[in-house]
């Protein structure tokens, strides 16, 4: 049974304990933020609140939220709590508007997010035997750093291949064998794809058996078809520059997400009141880190909207479990009245047969008014049948079915839309 759990301690605790040690973690880093910090203690001090009057976890409430604006605003070390001596690395998101994200870590920080790290990837079924292709952009990004860590902490081989140089990968992966692939979920596809056009089977003539992928919003559909492609299963990652990066949720077997709740402290708000909604209510994820030194965020809005249960699960952990995420709200898109998030578009593209993982959204702009299409290329097999206009309509109505919006849909030949071997471009404007 010990083989299962990582730290079975933490994965099984019962909820009560978990709730108890969570509580008096939160004091500590409210107090940590409160004493060391000038940005917290002025707005702790505007809400009118000490860290004395954090007596239960529902006191969360009376702290202010923290906002990507104000990680801007702070650019880069206004939010550090320690010494700038005692910080060992950073971090920084992508940043596609404006000033990135810095992350910082000290030693114990780095500590944890290879422990949360191990943890994930133990669960994902990374043992000491495997062999990681750490296929993440290496870099300023996380990603890539996160796999690292948690793999060696498991004692597993790292390739730190990084992203990019498609042909060289598939070599490296027949040669060295790797048995787990970490990366973008599309850029497995596109890997798959570049496999092929080597004359390699990807589900035959590879010793790959599980992928561990993130950093993309991504359907079940397109994880089932990954799968299948690969002969491999597909684990979903979650996490955030602002949190820690990778490691904030664990997917176990049953492939539930799992929050390392005892470091990261959920909450789901309604994104319009900021009111703490309860378990089984959909609403954005907020956390607040607990142990972390160097950058604790507390009741960071991720703008990311999912659910949150408290549920048990058949795998034993008690740690509570996130539902996945429906949608960044910032990619949520209004069309006619409707809001529409891209996930659920690519949900019904997969369903219909003759259609590939490669498409995109188009969002066109007249005055006030944005329009949406969408083109998506056909399989080679379907493409060669001809009558793409069948398949257009085909995907039209899927759509329609699931959001009640008529989308224009463009079938186009296959490999015409560029791929990516980071995150996807999904939507695009003209
Ligand atoms: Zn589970």
């Amino acid at each position: 049974m010990k083989e299962e759990y990582w730290d079975s301690k933490m994965e099984t605790m019962p909820l009560k304990e978990l709730k108890e040690l969570q509580l008096k973690r939160l004091k500590w880093v409210v107090k940590h933020a409160y004493e060391n910090n000038r940005f917290y203690h002025q707005r702790f001090k505007e809400n009118n609140v000490k860290p004395d009057d954090i007596k239960t976890l529902d006191d969360i409430k009376k702290l202010p939220f923290l906002t990507k604006q104000d990680l801007r605003d702070y650019y880069p070390f206004g939010l550090i709590c320690v010494q700038i001596d005692d910080i060992v690395e950073i971090h920084a998101s992508s940043g596609t508007t404006g000033k990135p994200v810095v992350g910082a870590y000290t030693r114990n920080d780095l500590e944890i997010w290879a422990e949360v790290m191990a943890r994930s990837l133990w669960a994902n079924g990374l043992r000491k035997n495997d062999i990681l292709q750490n296929a993440y952009g290496y870099g300023l990004f996380t990603g890539a750093h996160g796999f690292e860590k948690g793999a060696q902490k498991i004692g597993a081989m790292v390739i730190p291949i990084s992203s990019g140089n498609t042909k060289r990968q598939i070599t490296l992966m027949k040669d060295l064998g790797s048995t787990a692939l970490a990366c973008t979920p599309s850029y497995s596809l596109y890997m798959a794809e570049v496999a092929e056009e080597m004359g390699f089977d990807p589900k035959e003539d590879f010793n790959l058996r599980i992928g561990l992928f993130g950093a993309e919003a991504w359907s079940d559909e397109m994880r089932k078809g990954i799968e299948e492609r690969w002969g491999i299963v597909a684990h979903e990652h979650y996490g955030l520059t602002e949190i820690i990066g990778p490691g904030v949720v664990s997917e176990c077997k049953e492939k539930k997400l799992h929050i390392n709740a005892d470091h990261f402290l959920p909450e789901v708000i309604d994104p319009e009141t900021g009111e703490q909604l309860e378990p089984g209510e959909e609403g954005e994820l907020v956390f607040t880190t607990l142990t972390k030194e160097a950058f604790p965020a507390i009741r960071f809005r991720t703008r990311d909207l999912a659910i949150y249960y408290e549920d048990p699960c058949e795998c034993g952990r008690t740690l509570p479990i996130q539902s996945r995420i429906k949608g960044r709200s910032d990619d949520m898109m209004k069309i006619k009245g409707v809001i529409v998030f891209p996930s659920q578009i690519e949900a019904a593209l997969l369903k219909v047969p003759g259609v590939s993982e490669n498409y995109q959204l188009v969002k066109e702009k007249k005055g006030a008014i944005t329009s949406l299409s969408v083109e998506v290329e056909a399989t080679e097999e379907r493409y060669k049948e001809g009558n793409l206009e069948e398949l257009e309509n085909k995907v039209e109505e899927e759509i329609y079915s699931i959001l009640n919006l008529k989308i224009p849909v463009r079938v186009l030949p296959p490999k015409t839309i560029p791929r990516s071997t980071g995150k996807a471009k999904r939507i695009i404007e003209r």
